[in-house]
């Protein structure tokens, strides 16, 4: 049986493999182990490697993780003495993982710990996404007396209707706020970055302006902004494109063990200050003016919104980038008993084939 999966593996590990790894008589008599920074993911069809310390990530058969998970702490010895008729592939096998510094020998890997996968942070919210058709008074007091006890560190701004001096005067009540990122999105009409090249250039916390609903992206966007031809919804929502928008980090990577990363600790505040839990939500769980934002960062709806992670969603449930992804698709229950949740935007990976649809 192993021999099957090893011949599966003979062309991959052909390409990858490079020669000047010898593996020598005294590694051999050693136990092996994979470094503590990358862990091991199984899709339905295949698997993943994560080095979250390279910010890499590496494809194989599920058979292998296995395959590890079994061997893990014993000696590459026992290994060629389990399997003699696989010993040329299997070689190969153990040059791959040593060249890309995935395991490690020693006689005693009992010595090396794994890291923790716990993952906590100090405050209740840490990402707003607020709607500035609010009233103004609305917005001083709330960013004056309502956020920094919640340590939120992120604020998306949101408008379908571009004011310029009501988006300087909001960023000017936040100014003594510990936000640290501002992130703002504009419904596009032509002309409108001539004033916000120089708000960018003066606050340092706009991380990224983002036009929405942009009917045609032409030579005189300017390179600082994100055009987008999607709806506020879609955007919110992130999408994947490919690999290149995948987070590699052992915080993402162990918030997403629990949580969905895309609405961990983040609450939406719509036009009327009404609070949600993100754009389309048909529930509502105060007012800014009157709500007490830590009692909805505790209210039981809302917490287990937050820990809807992809292990519990159709689809991304099977997918080996699942945490890793980004991937902010509202998740939502046809019905109370269904088992997972569903997402409305099919995603450009699939699981099954292993194909991207944009490819
Ligand atoms: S299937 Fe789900 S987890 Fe996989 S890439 Fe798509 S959105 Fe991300």
């Amino acid at each position: 049986m192993l021999s099957h999966y090893f011949i599966k593996l003979q062309k991959q590990l052909a390409t990858n493999f490079t020669n000047h790894f010898i593996l020598d008589v005294l590694m051999i008599d050693k136990k092996f182990k994979l470094f503590s920074n990358c862990f091991m993911v199984k899709g339905i069809n295949r698997a993943i490697i994560l080095d979250n310390q390279r910010k890499n990530f590496y494809i194989l058969p599920n058979q292998i993780i296995d395959f590890i998970n079994e061997y893990s702490g014993k000696r590459i010895y026992d290994l060629f003495q389990d399997f003699k008729n696989d010993k040329v592939i299997l070689k190969k096998y153990i040059r791959y993982f040593f060249n890309n510094e995935l395991i490690f020998t020693d006689n005693d890997t009992n010595l090396y710990p794994p890291i923790s996968n716990n993952f906590d942070r100090p405050y209740k919210i840490e990402t707003i996404t607020l709607d500035l058709n609010l009233p103004i008074l609305t917005l001083k007091n709330f960013f004056e007396v309502k956020v920094d006890d919640l340590g939120v560190s992120c604020l998306k701004l949101i408008t379908d209707d571009f004011n310029f001096k009501k988006i300087v005067d909001t960023l000017h009540f936040v100014d003594k706020s510990k936000i640290k990122t501002i992130v703002i999105f504009i419904k596009y009409n032509i002309g409108i970055e001539t004033e916000l090249v120089k708000l960018r250039k003066k606050n340092s916390r706009i991380t990224e302006i983002i036009f929405y609903d942009v009917d045609k992206i032409n030579d005189s966007a300017v390179k600082k902004f994100i055009y987008e031809k999607k709806s506020l919804s879609e955007v919110l929502s992130m999408k994947i494109y490919n690999h290149h928008d995948f987070v590699l980090s052992m915080e993402n990577f162990n918030e997403s063990l629990i949580f969905n990363t895309a609405y961990n600790r983040s609450i939406f505040i719509d036009s009327d200050g009404d609070i949600k839990r993100h754009i389309e939500d048909q529930s509502i769980f105060g007012n800014i003016d009157i709500t007490n934002l830590n009692d909805v960062a505790d209210n039981k709806d809302v917490r287990e919104f937050w820990a809807i992670n992809k292990d519990k969603i159709f689809v991304c449930k099977d997918c080996e980038f699942r945490y890793i992804c980004p991937d902010g698709s509202i998740p939502y229950k046809l019905k109370e008993t269904d088992p997972f949740y569903s997402t409305k935007i099919n995603c450009n990976y699939d699981p099954y084939k292993n194909l991207w649809n944009n490819a």
